[in-house]
């Protein structure tokens, strides 16, 4: 019977683990002594994953039994069933967190992880040599896609793109979906040109996959819109929002509609390119085209 003895209810004396002394009670066993700062641990892991999901209160409680148990020498062992439950714990919360950061058609990332990892980049990239690089892709004629082969063709078309434009991105790219049958590629520590390669490329391998595989007299092109932060004339001095790179991207996207599609469109300084050989097109897009 436990804390029970002759009467009163005390508390238990305390076996030691490979020897049969018994402790005082209050005082720990060896294994307990060495094991000091599991628990503080423990303590410190449910803490960062309250605070993670916003749960303040809950989580300072944790964090100041973490600390209170740090600045005491004979901390608790962890038991392991507790151990188990936290480590299940924070696989779920890596998860659920990469899960709500995806899109569920193409398992690209979708416009929330978008929006937080572009103003941060922006702001680590803020007087940087490279710089960051952002480029709208909209499918071409996709609609038409759609009526002629269904959505489910549809469907698996973005899946494809998608694969194909994440096939080759530089070290920290990454792409997103933007909305609908529209995705930006995010490139930094990209110098102009070097984006200006990796977006034509992309749009090339695209053109050039084997798409009647997929359906017969299927064809899938993309048309880019792409926006540098130091390809602009006034750009090199004034840090750019993520709205504005975005806003640029999907000018010059409109000026690679407007060119006939399957293009690419950019900045160098004040003027508006096409990348590759859509630049020999006639009626190339010029300043008023993009709404400069
Ligand atoms: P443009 O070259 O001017 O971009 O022409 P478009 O036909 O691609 O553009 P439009 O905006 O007219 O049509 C976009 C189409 O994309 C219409 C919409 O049904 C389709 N779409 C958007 N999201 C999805 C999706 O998740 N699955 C499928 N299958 N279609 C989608
Ligand atoms: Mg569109
Ligand atoms: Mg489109």
């Amino acid at each position: 019977m436990t804390g029970l003895r002759n009467g009163f209810a005390g508390p238990e004396p305390v076996r030691d683990d490979d020897a049969s002394t018994v402790l005082p009670p209050g005082q720990r066993t060896r294994q307990e002594l060495t094991n000091g700062t599991g628990m503080a641990e423990l303590h410190e892991s449910i803490a960062s994953l309250l605070a993670s999901r916003g749960q303040w209160r809950q989580a300072y409680h944790h964090l100041r039994s973490a600390l209170d148990l740090m600045s005491t020498a004979d901390t608790p062992k962890v038991p392991e069933q507790l151990r188990h439950e936290v480590n299940r714990l924070r696989r779920e919360h890596a998860e659920a967190r990469e899960q709500s950061l995806r899109d569920s058609l193409t398992a690209s990332y979708n416009r929330r992880y978008l929006d937080e990892r572009l103003a941060d980049l922006l702001a680590e990239h803020a007087g940087s040599d490279q710089g960051l690089a952002v480029a709208l892709v909209d499918l071409d004629w996709f609609k038409q896609v759609n009526d002629t082969y269904g959505h489910v063709l549809g469907d698996r078309v973005l899946q494809r793109v998608v694969d194909l434009l994440q096939e080759v991105l530089p070290s920290g790219g990454f792409c997103a979906r933007y909305g609908g049958e529209e995705f930006v590629l995010v490139l930094p520590s990209t110098d102009p040109a070097t984006a200006v390669s990796v977006c034509e490329t992309a749009r090339a391998r695209v053109e050039r996959f084997p798409w009647p595989q997929m359906a017969p007299g299927l064809r899938v092109t993309i048309s880019i819109g792409l926006a540098h932060e130091h390809a602009g004339s006034e750009s090199e001095t004034k840090p750019v929002s993520a709205e504005q790179q975005l806003i640029s991207a999907d000018a010059l996207l409109y000026a690679a509609k407007q060119s006939g599609r399957n293009a690419v469109a950019y900045r160098s300084g004040s003027e508006v390119r096409l990348a590759g050989m859509a630049a020999g097109r006639r009626g190339s897009p010029n300043r008023r085209a993009a709404g400069y």
